[in-house]
C-alpha cells in the first residue's frame, strides 16, 4: 500500500522550549514524516537527563523553539520503505545518533562519528530538513526529541527491546545508564580489586558503581553532596562514600586505600574537581571525563585521562547486554528511577535539579497524540 513518494504529515503532542530556563509548554506540533529511512515511534516513556536540562538552561532564544528528550522508547508506528531491521509494533529503545557512512561508524564506533554534534545537537536533518518545520519548531535532539509523543528515528539509533519489558524501565538506557556503565565496561576495564572514585553519584555514576561492583573492583568510593544519592550508591555497591564539604575528599580517600586510586570517574564537570581527580590518581591511574570536553592526554606519572562519549557504547550491542545483567539481578537500574507522567515534566525537572529525582521518567500514556482524540 505505501507509495514510495508520498510523507505523510500527523499531529503530535511535544513539549516546546521557547524561551531559555523557562517551563516547557506541552503544545501540539505538525510532524511530517517518516522519510525513507526513518522510523516513526510512538513514545510510551522518555528518561530525563542531565543534558535535557543544562539545554534548557543554556539555549538561545534566538535559535528559536526546540523540543528535547533524548531517552525515549516507545512502539514502531511507521518505517520507511529503507528501514528494513524493525517493523511496525517493535518495541525499541532510542539512543544517540550517529551518520553511518564516516570512517569512525564504518569501523563501527559510531560513538566517534564525524557527524556526532551536528546530529545530537543540530536539531535538524544533515541535510537541513526539519520534520517540525510547519509548526516552526525544531526537533530531531539526539536523533528523537523524545518528550513527545511520537519521535523520527533511524535503524542507527534505534534498538529493539523484548516486549516482556515494561518501556517505561528500559527507557533511561539510551543515555545516562549506557554512559556510566560502559565507562567501566568498555573503557576502564577495571581489573578485579582495582581501586575506583566516582565523583558525583547521579545517574551515571550510580550506573558506574553498578558496573564496578560487576568487575569485582575495591575499594569502590563514591563521592557526592547528596545523602540520599550516597546511601543509594552504597545499596548498589559502593563500599565507601563521602560527603564534601563536610567530610575532606583528598583526606578520606587516603585514609580508604592508603594512597590515592586507579581510576576517578568526574562526572560533576566543575574544574575544581578535575583538578582534585587528577591529585587523586595513582601512578599509571586513568581520570575519566564527561564535559565534552578534550581530556589532557598524559598527566605526567603514566598517569591519564579519558574523555568519554555515551560511555564508548554502540548501542544495539550494549543496551541488550544491560537488559541481560537486570534480568540477572545485578544491575538493578531501576532503583534510580521516578516516574512522572508527561504533563508533570517541568516538576520532573525540578526534582531532578533539587536532588530529588536521580533519574526522572516521563510516562506518555494517556496522550494519543491527536488532539482530535483528546477531550
Ligand atoms: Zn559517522
Ligand atoms: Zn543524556
Amino acid at each position: 500500500m505505501a507509495v514510495r513518494s508520498e510523507i505523510s504529515v500527523r499531529t503530535i503532542r511535544a513539549a516546546v522550549l521557547r524561551r531559555r530556563g523557562a517551563p516547557l509548554r506541552i503544545e501540539s506540533l505538525l510532524m511530517e514524516g517518516p522519510r525513507p529511512d526513518e522510523v516513526l515511534v510512538r513514545i510510551a516513556a522518555s528518561g530525563i537527563c542531565h543534558t535535557d536540562i543544562a539545554m534548557r538552561d543554556e539555549w538561545e532564544d534566538a535559535d528559536g523553539p526546540v523540543v528535547l528528550g533524548h531517552e525515549g522508547a516507545g512502539v514502531v508506528e511507521q518505517v520507511g520503505w529503507k528501514v528494513g531491521s524493525v517493523k511496525r509494533g517493535d518495541h525499541v529503545v532510542l539512543s544517540y545518533q550517529s551518520c553511518g557512512r564516516c570512517a569512525a561508524c564504518r569501523r563501527g564506533r559510531p560513538m566517534d562519528c564525524r557527524r556526532l554534534s551536528d546530529l545530537n545537537f543540530g536539531f535538524q536533518r544533515l541535510d537541513g530538513s526539519n520534520a517540525l518545520a510547519r509548526s516552526g519548531v525544531r526537533g530531531h535532539f539526539f536523533g528523537q526529541s523524545s518528550f513527545a509523543t511520537h519521535s523520527l528515528a533511524t535503524e542507527r539509533n534505534l534498538v529493539k527491546v523484548p516486549k516482556s519489558l515494561p518501556l517505561e524501565l528500559v527507557a533511561p538506557l539510551g543515555c545516562g545508564i549506557q554512559t556510566g556503565a560502559g565507562t567501566v565496561m568498555n573503557v576502564l576495564k577495571p581489573p578485579a580489586g582495582a581501586s575506583i572514585a566516582i565523583i558525583g553519584v547521579g545517574t551515571v555514576g550510580l550506573a558506574a558503581v553498578m558496573a564496578a561492583r560487576l568487575a569485582g573492583a575495591g575499594p569502590i568510593i563514591g563521592v557526592d553532596i547528596r545523602a540520599n544519592r550516597l546511601k543509594l550508591a552504597k545499596e548498589l555497591g559502593a563500599t565507601h562514600a563521602i560527603r564534601p564539604p563536610r567530610q575532606e575528599i583528598a583526606s578520606c580517600v587516603k585514609a580508604i586505600t592508603g594512597g590515592g586510586v586507579d581510576y576517578v570517574l568526574e562526572i560533576t564537570g566543575r574544574p575544581e574537581l578535575l583538578r582534585l581527580a587528577i591529585d587523586l590518581l595513582n601512578p599509571r591511574g586513568t581520570v575519566a571525563i564527561f564535559s565534552g570536553e578534550r581530556a589532557p592526554d598524559s598527566l605526567g606519572g603514566g598517569r591519564r585521562g579519558v574523555s568519554i562519549v555515551e560511555g564508548d557504547s554502540v548501542p544495539q550491542q550494549f543496551i541488550p547486554k544491560l537488559i541481560a545483567l537486570h534480568r540477572t539481578g545485578c544491575f538493578p537500574f531501576d532503583r534510580l528511577i521516578r516516574y512522572y507522567e508527561f504533563r508533570q515534566i517541568n516538576r520532573a525537572i525540578a526534582d531532578a535539579k533539587r536532588g530529588v529525582a536521580i533519574k526522572p521518567v516521563l510516562r506518555m500514556r494517556g496522550l494519543k497524540g491527536d488532539p482530535a482524540r483528546e477531550t
